[in-house]
């Protein structure tokens, strides 16, 4: 078995700055081998509802603390983080599955945003005001918007919890975090990390959670006023509609349907080299990933040439050895869900390209739940791939005639969060690129993201953003001071 690193933390509950057990447990697996990793404590909704008001108790204590302060705490976490890398990376490759190096990627990734936002915190800042008719002066000043719930998913363990919890603690907000309930052994071991750097017990209580139950103990929960998701559309909607009931802030990461357009004049071996680089990171488990591949009818044949030599020399198999670009699909069903897509993408007219398994080395991965890269092309529109976010490795191509067609397609969806276009003639890249109704472009660049950049979607991909200066505002609202104008006395 390939076991966990030594432990640092325990697979259990992080109430109030305790370990914490509970009746309920859950079995954690390793995808790649479906062998058992440990049994993590879940919380139920009573016990977070009492995380809850532990929160709130200590909300008022957490925003005093000087934002200079609150920083340092920051930065303190992420080189402790940093410090852990290779443990962190084997635990998030171990329960999600993601090749090591991308594991470290992201160990890398959330690092920078401890330290983006323990710097962002220094910055925070009011004004002081006037009125026009010089009768009163007015205070203005950003204050946290309170006890935030941070709700995250399995594909980027550490890092969707760190871009919440280094905005929310730089905003001065306490937290409870939520990972997913698939991956809890990387959040939990950022509990200790948090201590070690000087935050106070009870400001982050990492909780694992399942259930709606358990979940509507912290979305619609009044002393809870914010929360922050990232998750599918639909989990997006059913949160917004139960946060209502208590007129919960909601800020939302929700799934995408990322358009990749190649232009007839684009580098047709950097595009494919990019393109798959893109798509077997996480196996295709990522929602800026490219969903539908719009490539200009005049290179389409050379384009499927690069692509599928490119494909040809990734490796697929467990994220542990080193050699490996594409480990396994987070569960079995993920694997089941995507070969039905690929069943009906060819039941609609597409045609089977390549894939990049063999029988032999399929069945040679069959304890775990992978499933072949694959690249299909004539795709239609219509056709349930193109519809929804595919999460999964699908390469799905189509021809395009004219560039305003690959922009109508692109943008007839309702998802909205990131685009790529790949092309040599800057200018006119630019110009497709504004053209995109989506939260961020990549031009002849598969990995936009960084901690320095806000990042969101529209449409049903999401509301708000997270990174960049922007990423701290949904963790504050505006306090104002109304007072009368000082009189000074008349000079001598
Ligand atoms: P999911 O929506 O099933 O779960 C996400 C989190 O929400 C988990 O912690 C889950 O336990 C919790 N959850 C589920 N139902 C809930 C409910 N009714 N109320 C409150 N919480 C609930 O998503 P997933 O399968 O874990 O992750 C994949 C999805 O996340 C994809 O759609 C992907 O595009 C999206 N995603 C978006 C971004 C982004 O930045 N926009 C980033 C990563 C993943």
């Amino acid at each position: 078995m390939r076991t966990l690193p030594n432990l640092w933390f325990e697979p259990k509950l992080w109430l109030n700055g305790a370990w914490t057990d509970s009746e309920q447990q859950r079995e954690i697996v390793n995808p790649a081998t479906s062998e058992p990793l440990a049994s993590v404590a879940l919380a139920d909704a009573p016990t977070l509802a009492t995380a809850a008001s532990n929160a709130a108790q200590r909300q008022p204590n957490w925003q005093s603390v000087s934002p200079f302060e609150r920083g340092e705490i920051l930065k303190r976490t992420a080189a402790l983080l940093l410090a852990r890398k290779d443990d962190f990376s084997r635990i998030i490759t171990l329960e999600q599955g993601k090749p090591i190096s991308q594991s470290a990627a992201e160990v890398e990734y959330a690092a920078g945003f401890f330290q983006w936002f323990g710097e962002e915190a220094r910055r925070l800042s009011g004004r002081i005001s006037s009125h026009p008719d010089r009768s009163r002066e007015f205070r203005i000043e950003p204050r946290a918007v309170g006890v935030s719930a941070l709700i995250t998913p399995w594909n980027f363990p550490l890092a969707q919890g760190a871009k919440k919890i280094a905005a929310a603690l730089a905003a001065g907000c306490t937290a409870i975090w939520k990972p997913s309930e698939l991956t809890p052994l990387t959040a939990l071991a950022v509990a200790p990390l948090l201590a070690h750097a000087g935050l106070p017990s009870g400001v982050v209580q990492i909780l694992p959670a399942t259930g709606p139950d358990a979940l509507e103990a912290l979305v619609g929960n009044p002393e809870i006023r914010h929360v922050s998701l990232t998750g599918s559309t639909a989990t997006g909607k059913s949160v917004m509609q139960r946060a209502a009931t208590s007129l919960q802030r909601v800020s939302l990461e929700l799934g995408g349907n990322a358009p990749f357009i190649v232009l007839n004049d684009a580098d047709l071996a950097l595009a494919a080299d990019h393109l798959v680089r893109l798509k077997l990171l996480v196996s295709g488990q990522v929602c800026v990933t490219a969903n539908r591949i719009l490539v200009h009818e005049a290179i389409h044949r050379p384009f499927l040439d690069a692509l599928a030599t490119r494909l040809a020399s990734a490796s697929v198999g467990d994220g542990l050895a080193p050699e490996t670009d594409a480990g396994p699909l987070i569960h079995h069903q993920a694997c089941h869900r995507i070969a039905a897509l690929r069943e009906n993408a060819v039941a609609n007219g597409a045609t089977l390209i390549t894939e990049n398994l063999t029988h032999s080395q399929h069945n040679h991965l069959r304890n775990g739940s992978f499933s072949a890269p694959t690249i299909l092309d004539n795709v239609p529109d219509h056709a349930t791939t193109a519809q929804t976010e595919i999460f999964g490795p699908l390469f799905c191509v189509a021809p395009f005639k004219n560039v305003q067609e690959a922009i109508e397609r692109s943008n007839k969806t309702s998802s909205g969060l990131a685009g790529y276009v790949y092309g040599n003639n800057h200018s006119h890249a630019l110009a497709v690129a504004t053209s995109l109704e989506v939260g961020i472009v990549g031009i002849n660049e598969w990995r936009p993201l960084k901690p320095e950049i806000p990042f969101g979607g529209i449409k049903e991909s999401g509301i708000g953003v997270e990174g960049g200066h922007e990423g701290i505002h949904d963790f504050l609202t505006t306090h104002v001071i109304s007072t009368p104008k000082p009189a000074f006395p008349a000079l001598p």
